[in-house]
């Protein structure tokens, strides 16, 4: 783990040492169970039923683990293995839901960290829908279309089984965009036969998906900051934004932030980070990674004004607004510092748990507005719940429509943690906001289902 984790209150020690023992090679996992279990001792004191009824010891605990081979064949003609991943966390709230990643370095730490996260946040959205997280260790940099296809249709050749719109429904992460979720998608209808709209999402707008879910996790993000501004009677307005990234959460979090006022000065990527004191110039970026799927570095020697800085992250840019969006981990207790030097304000997680535990420390002492990613990326998975509901009723809402929703949605989310923070003794501490409104939710649930 990259940080001494501080020592846990009991009950919820024993809790944490069976997750050690019984998850030993896991720390992306027992980060983010302790990142909880150490949040809501407030609730557990609060309901000694949830302790009595075992709530601890089962949500831990994934209902089902998938693991699995994925054979292909390369454009030269060569085998390729991969593994495969699905972790189905929680169902008591709904079906099965939660993104597939596809990077090098998943594991079954990462994907079960995802996954367990993934039930708090679907919980605070009040959407009723359960959590999951899935994916493989393929890299897709660098490879053709035909290889990509090949793959994804490979990994549902097997995952389909598991799959459909009431049992489990899967959307994008690192490296599954609008053309892996096609190729997936096709091959599912293909093998059962089904043109089941709701067993995706994030599809595309003109067969099924739903307006403003590619935007929705990064406008969600800026959204969010906007609220927790308010409440200190401030805005975007006139600030600098940084944001590390350059995919999907990170080219909507700038795009809206200038739409909103403020300027996004950084994006990054696994090699580097560039910093346009003008601002990113989003279709530039857009035109870089989404269509020519080429480094951050080309951005600076395309944009006059901007610099490239190789092998850093953009955490040393004095900033107001800090949105890390690229991976977990990313920003470490020296960064935190940095940004907490320059002035920051807020920070507002845009990746899943891209912040150290160290890192989040120092910003809360710092009195810096933090905001956990199960709470300011929610707007991903909550515009996924409405393109289940499009395709349920088999209606198509407007852009402008949907994302009013969203916007909606993440004043509820915002306030659901604030709320939940000043009831527990924490007024301010969106953790333990965020943390405590999502378990009381799935709790209560749980409590009344039964031994499950
Ligand atoms: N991968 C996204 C997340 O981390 C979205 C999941 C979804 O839409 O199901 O929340």
């Amino acid at each position: 783990m990259t940080d001494t984790l501080v020592a846990l209150p009991t009950p919820v020690r024993d809790v944490f040492d069976t997750v050690q023992s019984r998850n030993p090679h896991e720390p992306e996992f027992q980060q983010a169970v302790h990142e909880v279990l150490e949040s809501i001792a407030p609730v557990l004191e609060a309901h000694p039923e949830f302790v009595d009824g075992g709530i601890l010891e089962r949500i831990v605990e994934p209902e089902r683990q998938i693991m699995f081979r994925v054979p292909w064949v390369d454009d030269t003609g060569r085998l390729q293995v991969n593994r495969g991943y699905r972790v189905q966390f929680s169902s008591v709230l709904g079906p099965y839901k939660g993104g597939l990643r596809f990077h090098p370095s998943v594991n079954l730490s990462i994907i079960k960290f995802l996954g367990f996260e993934q039930i708090f946040k679907n919980a605070l959205t009040g959407q009723g829908i359960g959590g999951a997280k899935g994916g493989s260790d393929f890299d897709p940099h660098g490879r053709s279309d035909a290889e990509i296809m090949r793959f994804c249709q490979s990994f549902m050749s097997e995952l389909y089984r598991h799959l459909g719109e009431h049992t489990d429904v899967p959307a994008g992460d690192i490296g599954v965009g609008a053309r892996e979720i096609g190729y997936l998608f096709g091959q599912y209808r293909k093998i059962t036969n089904r043109h089941e709209s709701g067993m995706f999402t994030g599809k595309g707008v003109q067969w099924g998906g739903a307006e403003v879910r590619t935007e929705a996790t990064g406008y969600g993000a800026v959204f969010f900051v906007q609220e927790m501004l308010a409440v200190r009677g401030s805005s975007l307005e006139g600030s600098r934004v940084s944001v590390s990234g350059s995919g999907n959460v990170a080219t909507y979090a700038i795009k809206k932030a200038w739409q909103l006022g403020a300027t996004p000065v950084t994006a990054s990527d696994s090699s580097g980070y560039v910093v346009d004191d003008e601002g990113i110039d989003v279709d530039l970026l857009r035109q870089i990674k989404e269509v020519e799927r080429g480094r951050i570095s080309e951005y600076a020697a395309r944009r006059p004004g901007a610099r490239y800085i190789e092998g850093a992250r953009p955490w040393q840019v004095p900033v107001d607004v800090a949105i890390p969006s690229a991976t977990q981990n990313e920003l470490d207790a020296d960064d935190a510092r940095a940004l907490i030097a320059g002035g920051v304000r807020a920070v507002a997680e845009g990746a899943n748990m891209p912040c150290t535990p160290a890192a989040v420390e120092a910003f809360q002492a710092a009195e810096v507005l933090f905001a956990p990613g199960k709470a300011a990326n929610a707007g991903g998975v909550a515009t996924s719940a409405l393109e289940m509901s499009q395709n349920a009723s088999r209606q198509r809402w407007s852009f402008d429509d949907s994302e009013a929703r969203l916007r909606s949605i993440m004043k509820d989310v915002h306030d659901a943690a604030f709320d939940a923070a000043a009831r527990y003794g924490r007024p301010g501490d969106y953790v333990v906001g965020a943390n405590s409104a999502g378990f009381e939710r799935v709790a209560h649930a749980m409590l009344a289902q039964g031994v499950i």
